[in-house]
């Protein structure tokens, strides 16, 4: 066992740890403040290579894999879950192309999105099904050579910024059939006629990427951009399977960048003629926090690790959903320990502890809620897929 990073990330993470500090972090509360998307960071992020960092290297990519976003991932997350967010885009969309697209597909739109010359969306959620994946209604009719689709699809992230969308449809005769095989993944590009961004979401935080609606009205979709197999549902939940230490890592870092902000705090504000910092309780709020971080950081790690295996099919799900669970929560709890440690001054917007605390709550809802992969742990159990004998 080797709990060192190889050399190569340790380089990358050293490297975006440094672009996080010059370029992220002064423009965290700005982004914020105007919810205009970072252009600039997007740029940033093109020039330095880490677009592509999850994408093959015979694609244009850095071939850092899961592994390497994450590690990513966690840098710009100490200062900017929106920045953090414009890199996870990078893989939620292409990772069923990744895993189950035709050649064709993968050079078509992987490079692109590794070069910054395209940008991608995710549509699995719809406004009656969120959690509930198989309720959705989205409609896929074929007809000769296409596909024609119908539908809505909802709080998608980068929706307006996208060039081309992976987009879940019923593809079952039945709409309402709860069947694994009635749904299928189609790549659907934005410029196709009927295609159009609906009404975009008012959020409480993550400002600067928009979410919101995807408007498919009778949009000829040719079959040659049906992902893998047509009842491919699979692909669904192999990709989010997959991308649950990527989101993982966004949790970790703003941990991360919330405990450290804190203890910066504490360490100087004086009370009762100590420093805060001094005083046994709140050192065991940081101790306490500071042992979740590491454990987060472990099992995302090894999350990532296994995904970078292949190891994201159902027996490996419990420590795949594991990392998520743990490191979400862990934000949600140490964005509230941080704003508590700064008082008064830590719910003003002089300091980054109430960005912090809007930012991290969508981390327990987006691609999974808590609750769901707590389901999903539980069942790894119950099915022995995680088991200690
Ligand atoms: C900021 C943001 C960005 C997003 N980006 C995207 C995106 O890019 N693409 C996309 O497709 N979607 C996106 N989503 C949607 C997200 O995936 C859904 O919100 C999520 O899957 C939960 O669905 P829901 O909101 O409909 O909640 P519901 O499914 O209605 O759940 C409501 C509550 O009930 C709980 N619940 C539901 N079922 C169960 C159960 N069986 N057992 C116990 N509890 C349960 C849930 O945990 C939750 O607490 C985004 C959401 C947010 C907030």
């Amino acid at each position: 066992m080797d709990f060192d990073l190889p050399d190569e990330l340790q380089e990358l993470q050293a490297t975006v740890r440094r672009l996080a500090q010059d370029k992220v972090k002064p423009r965290a509360r700005e982004i914020d403040e105007t919810g205009e998307y970072p252009q600039d960071l997007f740029e940033i992020f093109r020039d330095a290579g880490l677009l592509g960092l999850c994408i093959p290297t015979e694609y244009g990519g850095a071939g850092a894999g899961i592994l390497g976003l994450t590690i990513a991932i966690e840098e710009v997350a100490k200062y900017s879950n929106t920045a953090a967010l414009m890199l996870l885009l990078t893989r939620l969309p292409t990772g069923p192309v990744m895993i189950a697209g035709s050649e064709e597909q993968k050079k078509q739109y992987l490079p692109g999105i590794a070069d910054g010359s395209l940008r991608a969306g995710f549509g699995l959620s719809e406004p009656q099904a969120g959690s509930d994946v198989m309720g959705m209604r989205t409609k896929a009719v074929q007809d000769g050579d296409d596909w024609v689709l119908n539908g809505t699809k909802c709080w998608m992230s980068g929706v307006v910024q996208a060039d081309w969308y992976t987009v879940f449809a019923k593809t079952s005769a039945d709409v309402t059939a709860r069947k694994h095989d009635a749904i299928t993944a189609f790549i659907v590009d934005r410029s196709l006629p009927g295609v159009s961004v609906g009404s975009t979401d008012r959020k409480m935080g993550v400002r600067g990427v928009d979410t919101g609606e995807l408007l498919l009205d009778n949009v000829r979709v040719p079959s040659s951009k049906v992902i893998g197999e047509v009842g491919g549902f699979q692909l669904a939940m192999q990709g989010l399977n997959s991308m649950r230490p990527i989101v993982a890592a966004r949790g970790i870092g703003l941990a991360e960048g919330a405990l450290m902000y804190a203890t910066e705090y504490v360490q100087q504000r004086e009370a009762f003629t100590k420093t805060i910092a001094d005083f046994q309780g709140i050192q065991w709020e940081i101790a306490k926090l500071a042992v979740d971080i590491e454990a987060a950081r472990l099992l995302t790690y090894r999350a990532a690790w296994l995904a970078d295996r292949g190891q994201f099919t159902k027996e490996w799900v419990p420590y795949l959903s594991m990392s998520k669970y743990f490191a979400t929560e862990l934000a949600v709890n140490a964005s509230n320990v941080a704003l508590q440690l700064l008082g008064a001054a830590g719910y003003m917007k002089d300091h980054l502890t109430e960005l912090y605390y809007r930012d991290a709550k969508q981390l327990t809802i987006v691609e999974g809620t808590s609750q769901v992969q707590l389901g999903l742990i539980a069942r790894g159990v119950l099915d022995r897929d995680l088991w200690w004998d």
